[in-house]
C-alpha cells in the first residue's frame, strides 16, 4: 500500500466540502455522473476511431448500486478507466485552471465560500459533501492491474491493488449519517432525473438484485424544440457547465441542407470564474454523429467564450484531431453560420427583452466588444449590439437611438473614452452647450477597441479629445496675438508634460482641458501597442487646450500680469487631467501652487 499527501489545493478544497453549509449537496451526484460519462466518452471514441480498441464490445453504462446495509452509494462505469499514475494524479491534484482560479477567489469565510461553490463545479472531491469516506476502484482499458484509491478527506490518501473484472471505474461513497437521504431510491431517482436525464448514456438503479433505467439517455439537443421543456433545457445546462444556476438564454439550431448540425448554446447568467483568465476552459462540447469528441477552444472565437454548448454534426469524421480542426473547412463553416447565429439570436433578444439584454450586457458586454477588432465581418452586427450611456442619458442606449437624438446640424458621433466619472469632463462643455450628446466609454478595454471604429451607418465616429472635432463646429476665430503672452506664461512650466499649449473655443464653464491630435504619429502608435495587446504602453503627451476668456485668465490679461502664471498653470493642468480621470501628477507641488493662489487672493 502507498500512501500520498495532497497538495494544498486540494486540502483546502477537501476542506471546505466538509464545513461549508452548503445546501445544495445533491449536487455531488451531477458531478460524478458527469466524470463517468467522461469516461465512456472517451473510450466511446477510442472503440470507433482506434485500432487497439475496436474489438472491445463495448456496451457503455452507469450504474448507481444502493447498498443499504453498508450505507453506501456505488457510482460505476465501464468508461476508460485509471492506472494507478492517472489515480495519483487526477485525485491528489488539481490540474485545472478554473478550479485553481475558483480557490484563489475564496475568501475564508465559510458562509461566502459556500455561495462560490454554488456558481462553480468543484467535480469529483464535492463526494465528501455527503460521504466521510471515498474509495475509487479502477481498471484502466486494456491494462490487467486494478488500483484502489481510498481517502477520508484528512491530508492523506492511499493506493493499493485491488480486483475489478473489467475496465471502468467504481467511486463507493460511505454516506455521512446526516445524508442517508442519498440512499432513498427516490431520492436518488429524482436527482438523476433533474440533472442527468439527458446525457447520451443509460444509467442504471440497482438495489438488491432489482435493476431498472432511470433516465432517457437520449441526447437533448437532438430532440425537436417543442418535445422539451424550459426545465429540461435549464437543467441540461447545469450538466454541461458545472454552474448551479438558470441560464439567461439559449439557442438551439437544427442546420439542414449541405451541412447537417445541431448546435446548442447558452448564456449563463454569472460570468465564469475564469472569463478574464488566458486559461480559461472552453465551454462548447463538439460532438460527432452523438459521439463526444472534444471541448476546444477553436470552436468558437474567442469573444463569445462566455457561450456553454454543444455543436453536433454529422458530417466530420470521428477522428478528427485537435490540429485538423483548425483547418477543417466543414466545421470552419460550422462556426461562421454559429457565430452569426447567436449575434442574430442577440439582436433579437435585444429588440424584444430589452431586460435580459440589459442583463446580458452588463454580463459580458466588454467581452463582445473583443470581436469589434477580431471579426471584422460581423463589426457592422456587434455594433449595432452595442449598449451604452452618455452625457444625456443614464439609461443604455444604442447607435441606432443615438441617430435618432442628433441634432440637425450634427455632423458626427461623438463620444468619450475614460476610466472613470465622465460627466463633468471639460472636453464636453461645447456639447453641452450645443446639446449635442456625446457617448461615455468606460470599459477598460474601450480604449483600445473604439478609435478603431471610424464608422457607423456613414456617420463618422470621433472622439471629443480629439482635436478632429474641431472640424466639425464653425471656429470663432479667437485673436491668437492677443494672448500670446497669456500661452507663452503658461507654456514655460509645463513645457516637459505638455506636447504643447493652445486656445481653443471648445470650453464653455472650463479653463483648460487636454486633448490629443489624431494625427499624431505617437498617438497612432499608442493606440496600435494598446490594439496589440500592450496595455503598459506609454501614453503620449497631450495637447493642452484653454478656454482664453475664462475669468482665471482675462484677468491675467486685462492687468498683463502674469505673476502667478506658474502655479495657476500647475493648477489648471492638474484639474484637466483629474476631470479627465487621470491622477494629480505631484501631489506637493499642486498643493503648494494652490496654496500661493490662495493666499494670495486672501490678501486682498
Ligand atoms: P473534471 O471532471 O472537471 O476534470 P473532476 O474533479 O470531476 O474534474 O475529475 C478529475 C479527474 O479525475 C477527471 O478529469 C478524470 O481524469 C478523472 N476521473 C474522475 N472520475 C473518473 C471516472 N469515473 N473514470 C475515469 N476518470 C475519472
Ligand atoms: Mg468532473
Amino acid at each position: 500500500m502507498a500512501k500520498h499527501t495532497f497538495n494544498a489545493e486540494v486540502t483546502k478544497l477537501l476542506h471546505l466540502m466538509i464545513h461549508s453549509l452548503y445546501s445544495n449537496k445533491e449536487i455531488f451526484l451531477r458531478e460524478l455522473i458527469s466524470n463517468a460519462a467522461d469516461a465512456l466518452d472517451k473510450l466511446h471514441l477510442l472503440t470507433l476511431t482506434d485500432e487497439k480498441y475496436k474489438g472491445f464490445g463495448f456496451e457503455p453504462k452507469i450504474t448507481i448500486t444502493i447498498d443499504v446495509i453498508e450505507k453506501r452509494l456505488i457510482i460505476s462505469d465501464n468508461g476508460i478507466g485509471m492506472d494507478e499514475v492517472e489515480l495519483v494524479e487526477n485525485l491528489g491534484t488539481i490540474a485545472k485552471s478554473g478550479t485553481k482560479s475558483f480557490l484563489e477567489n475564496l475568501s475564508g469565510d465559510i458562509k461566502k465560500d459556500a455561495q462560490l461553490i454554488g456558481q462553480f463545479g468543484v467535480g469529483f472531491y464535492s463526494a465528501f459533501m455527503v460521504a466521510d469516506k471515498v474509495e475509487v476502484v479502477s481498471k484502466k482499458a486494456g491494462d490487467d492491474k486494478t488500483w484502489i484509491w481510498r481517502s477520508s478527506a484528512e491530508d492523506e490518501f492511499e493506493i493499493d491493488e485491488a480486483v475489478r473484472e473489467s475496465q471502468g471505474t467504481d467511486v463507493i461513497l460511505y454516506i455521512k449519517k446526516d445524508n442517508e437521504e442519498f440512499l432513498n431510491e427516490y431520492r436518488i431517482k429524482e436527482i438523476v432525473k433533474k440533472y442527468s436525464d439527458h446525457i447520451p448514456y443509460k444509467i442504471f438503479l440497482k438495489i438488491g438484485d432489482k435493476e431498472e433505467q432511470i433516465n432517457r439517455a437520449s441526447a437533448l439537443w437532438k430532440l425537436s424544440k417543442n418535445e422539451i421543456k424550459e426545465e429540461e433545457y435549464k437543467e441540461f445546462y447545469k450538466t454541461i457547465s458545472h454552474d448551479n444556476n438558470d441560464p439567461l438564454y439559449w439557442i438551439h439550431t437544427k442546420a439542414e441542407g449541405t451541412l447537417e448540425y445541431t448546435t446548442l448554446f447558452y448564456i449563463p447568467s454569472v460570468r465564469p470564474i475564469d472569463l478574464f483568465r488566458a486559461d480559461y476552459e472552453p465551454g462548447v462540447k463538439l460532438y460527432v454523429k452523438n459521439v463526444f469528441i472534444m471541448d476546444d477552444k477553436e470552436l468558437l472565437p474567442v469573444y463569445l467564450r462566455f457561450i456553454r454548448g454543444i455543436i453536433d454534426s454529422e458530417d466530420l469524421p470521428l477522428n478528427v484531431s485537435r490540429e485538423m480542426l483548425q483547418h477543417n473547412t466543414i466545421l470552419a463553416k460550422i462556426k461562421k453560420s454559429s457565430v452569426k447565429k447567436i449575434l442574430t439570436e442577440l439582436k433579437k433578444l435585444k429588440n424584444h427583452d430589452r431586460e435580459k439584454y440589459i442583463k446580458f450586457w452588463e454580463l459580458f458586454g466588454k467581452v463582445l466588444k473583443e470581436g469589434l477588432v477580431s471579426d471584422f465581418e460581423n463589426r457592422e452586427t456587434l455594433l449595432e449590439l452595442m449598449l451604452f450611456k452618455t452625457s444625456k442619458s443614464d439609461e443604455y442606449i444604442d447607435f441606432e437611438t443615438y441617430i435618432k437624438n442628433m441634432k440637425e446640424n450634427q455632423k458626427s458621433i461623438y463620444y468619450l473614452i475614460g476610466e472613470k466619472e465622465l460627466k463633468d469632463s471639460p472636453l464636453l462643455d461645447r456639447f453641452k452647450k450645443e446639446e449635442m450628446e456625446v457617448i461615455l466609454f468606460n470599459d477598460e478595454i474601450d480604449s483600445f477597441v473604439i478609435p478603431s471604429i471610424t464608422e457607423y451607418k456613414e456617420k463618422k465616429l470621433k472622439s471629443v479629445s480629439s482635436t478632429e472635432v474641431d472640424e466639425d463646429f464653425e471656429n470663432t476665430k479667437i485673436d491668437d496675438e492677443k494672448y500670446k503672452d497669456l500661452i507663452e506664461a503658461i507654456k514655460k512650466p509645463l513645457k516637459e508634460k505638455v506636447k504643447d499649449i493652445r486656445i481653443t473655443s471648445r470650453l464653455v464653464d472650463n479653463p483648460a482641458c487636454l486633448v490629443f491630435d489624431k494625427d499624431d504619429p505617437e498617438f497612432q502608435t499608442y493606440i496600435m501597442l494598446k490594439q496589440m495587446g500592450h496595455f503598459d504602453a506609454k501614453e503620449p503627451k497631450a495637447v493642452l487646450e484653454i478656454n482664453p476668456e475664462h475669468e482665471v485668465f482675462t484677468k491675467m490679461v486685462l492687468k498683463n500680469d502674469y505673476s502667478l502664471a506658474n502655479e495657476v498653470a500647475e493648477v489648471i493642468y492638474n484639474e484637466a487631467r483629474v476631470l479627465e480621470g487621470m491622477e494629480i501628477e505631484d501631489a506637493a507641488k499642486f498643493a503648494k501652487s494652490l496654496n500661493t493662489i490662495l493666499s494670495k487672493a486672501l490678501e486682498k
